[in-house]
């Protein structure tokens, strides 16, 4: 059972916090009780909205820009929040784009640029947080991956290997750290409508998706975002390793 202020004291950063999914789970967990930072690469106006909304609900959050697929920015956007809280306590690597195209069609920048920013910046935030994860024996890396890293789709093999990719890191990592109390988990939405990704399909393409899915329609942040606080909470505390599908049932 949640209280109000389950993450109260507790200071998160959310990677591509300005929109969509990220929004939600940003609004969420200082809903929850927890000091937010909400990074963003070119949505400055969008990240403080998201911002002033938590503040105005009497909740404490600060934007942080930086292209978090760039080590320096990565490291600096970790480094902002630590100078602003002190400490951060719960990373979710949520920032992510798709160049979807098919494979004869790929070029090499459509696949690197997928890469570095769905895979290669939740390697650098996760790099950079966790050294005082470690030292306080408490933590809480979340990874936003995808059913498409599961069970892949056609015209996106660069954002299924990095979602993949994603799974694979996250296992990783969770065995590396679970003796200090850290905990890594992965969470792969399936087709969630929130003005981001799935905004970008023809009217077609979302009919066939939702001939797709059992529960007959699209998912929304919100809901990722709850399950992105439970596993930010101590009740999650024995939960590690693990990849949560959220998807109305699609790859069940
Ligand atoms: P979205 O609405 O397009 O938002 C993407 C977010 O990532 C934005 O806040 C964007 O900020 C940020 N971002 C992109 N590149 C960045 C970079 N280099 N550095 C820092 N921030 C960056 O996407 P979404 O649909 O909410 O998806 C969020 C996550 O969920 C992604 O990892 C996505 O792959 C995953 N996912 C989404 C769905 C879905 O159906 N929507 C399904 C499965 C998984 P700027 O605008 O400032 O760049």
């Amino acid at each position: 059972m949640f209280t109000q202020d389950i993450l109260s004291g507790q200071v998160a950063l959310v990677t591509g916090g300005s929109r969509g999914i990220g929004s939600a789970i940003a609004m969420t967990l200082a809903a929850m009780g927890a000091k937010v930072g909400v990074n963003y690469n070119a949505s400055r106006d969008e990240a403080e909205y998201v911002a002033r909304v938590i503040i105005e609900a009497g909740g404490d959050a600060v934007t942080v820009q930086g292209n978090v697929s760039l080590d320096t920015e990565a490291s600096d956007v970790v480094e902002k929040i630590n100078q602003h809280w002190g400490q951060v306590d719960i990373l979710v690597n949520n920032a992510g784009i798709t160049r979807d195209k098919l494979l004869m069609r790929m070029s090499l920048e459509d696949w690197e640029n997928v890469i570095d920013v769905d895979l290669k910046s939740a390697f650098l935030c996760t790099k950079y947080v966790m050294p005082q994860l470690i030292r306080r024996r408490n933590g809480r890396i979340i990874n936003i991956s995808s059913v498409v890293g599961i069970g892949g789709n056609p015209g996106q093999a660069n954002y299924a290997a990095a979602k993949a990719g994603l799974i694979g890191f996250t296992k990783a990592v969770a065995r590396e750290v679970a003796s200090r109390n850290v905990t890594v988990n992965a969470v792969a939405p399936g087709f969630i409508d929130n003005g981001g990704m799935v905004e970008q399909l023809s009217d077609d393409s979302k009919d066939t998706i939702l001939n797709r899915i059992p529960m007959g329609r699209f998912g929304s942040g919100e809901e990722v975002a709850e399950l992105v606080a439970f596993l930010s909470t101590p009740n999650a505390g024995y939960i590690t390793g693990q990849v949560f599908t959220i998807d109305g049932g699609l790859i069940a």
